[in-house]
Formats: structure tokens, sequence, C-alpha cells
């Protein structure tokens, strides 16, 4: 799945969820989630965001892992 990351924050441009074709990414208090068990890794949200924090989750910077974990708790990866 792809992974929002940290340049979201108190940003939520959301030009990614104008991308996405499933509809995944879900607005949080601060920033945007994708969540990983909708997310079909299409890719169409990553080169829109104006701030480059979307990453597919092997691509990661190592810094930014904790994102991923997030993610993952808060939908309940499956
Ligand atoms: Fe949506 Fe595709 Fe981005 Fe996944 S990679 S969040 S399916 S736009």
């Amino acid at each position: 799945a792809y992974v929002i990351a940290e340049p979201c924050i108190d940003v939520k441009d959301k030009a990614c969820v104008d991308e996405c074709p499933v509809d995944c990414i879900y607005e949080g208090p601060r920033t945007l989630y994708i969540n990983p068990n909708e997310c079909v890794d299409c890719g169409a949200c990553e080169p829109v965001c104006p701030v480059e924090a979307i990453f597919y989750e092997d691509d990661l910077p190592q810094d930014w892992t904790w994102y991923q974990q997030v993610a993952e708790d808060m939908f309940e990866r499956e």
C-alpha cells in the first residue's frame, strides 16, 4: 500500500483524494491517511502531492516508516 508521511501534517492539500480511483484516502485531524486494505497500489496519488508526502510502503524514508504502522493500526490491516 501507499503511505502518507510527515509532510502532510497540517497541510492536507487533498489533491490525492481527487486522484484516488478507490476513494481510500481519509481525513484525520492533522493529516490524511490511506487505508492499506483498500489501496490498490495504482500510484496515482503520489505525483500529485504538492509536498511529496506519499510513498510506496517499501520506499518510505527510514525516519517515516512509523507512518505505515500508524495507518495499519488505524485501519487494522488484514
Ligand atoms: Fe488510492 Fe492509488 Fe494512492 Fe492507493 S496508490 S491511495 S489506490 S491513488
